[in-house]
């Protein structure tokens, strides 16, 4: 039987809603909206830490508990490093929106292998200067993550994800959504509750670095088990 290209939809927006004065950016918005056409998804299974996250002495706490798992899994990367896509905005004159993009990776490289590619290459994760869509027509968007879960030439399965922050903004909130953003496309799909965290929900007068809060966070994340990375179950022809 032949194996269908096909792609399952899913679009989780974590979107960092800006409402009232205050700026008040971050709420979940969306729900994981996973269509499954008879498709039997592969065995979740358990990878090793990356060493970068596995060196890591860990102190303190965390938020993991915020940290929502899919249908697929916990939202890991399974093969490093992750490739990163930066595609500025096209009026950009003094790059704040590109040096606050890259900013954001180096930041997040010291805890998961990361490499910025050419934005006209595939990616796993693409940072977009775009305005977030309003589909719902709710409060505008500052940003947004999203992603989508598809099958690859090898019949395994794997995630890519998007995330959307808008340039028109002061450039340490730029900084600040977009470190905060990267987080959720990393795999914290979640948020913490207090705003000393880099993933705090909502927006903050003086943007907090990564912590180490987020950190352990993060490699909490990289030890539970997802059904990323694994090939789909041979399909039994029907009929
Ligand atoms: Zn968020």
């Amino acid at each position: 039987m032949k194996r269908r290209w096909w792609f399952l939809v899913c679009m989780v927006a974590l979107g960092l809603m800006l409402g009232g004065t205050q700026g008040n950016w971050e709420s979940l918005a969306g729900t994981a909206n996973l269509t499954r056409q008879n498709i039997q998804l592969p065995a979740a299974v358990h990878y090793p830490l990356p060493p970068s996250l596995a060196e890591i002495p860990i102190k303190g706490e965390d938020y993991f508990d915020a940290v929502q798992p899919l249908e697929v899994g916990y939202l890991l990367w399974t093969q490093f490093p992750v490739t990163v896509a930066i595609e500025p905005p096209p009026w950009d004159p003094n790059q704040v929106w590109q040096a606050a993009a890259k900013q954001a990776v180096v930041e997040w490289s010291a805890y998961l292998p990361l490499e910025i590619v050419d934005a006209s290459l595939p990616a796993n994760i693409r940072l977009l200067s775009q305005r977030p869509t309003d589909q719902n027509n709710r409060r505008a968007r500052f940003a947004e993550t999203s992603y989508e879960l598809f099958v690859d030439s090898q019949g395994v399965l794997r995630h890519r994800c998007r995330v959307m922050v808008r340039p028109t903004q002061a450039a340490k909130f730029v900084l600040a959504a977009l470190r905060h953003e990267l987080g959720h496309a990393l795999g914290i799909w979640g948020h913490s509750p207090l705003p000393t965290d880099a993933l705090y929900f909502a927006q903050v007068a003086d943007p907090p670095p990564i912590s180490q809060r987020d950190v352990n966070t993060l490699r909490r994340v990289y030890e539970q088990p997802t059904r990323l990375g694994q090939r789909l179950p041979e399909l039994t022809p029907h009929g």
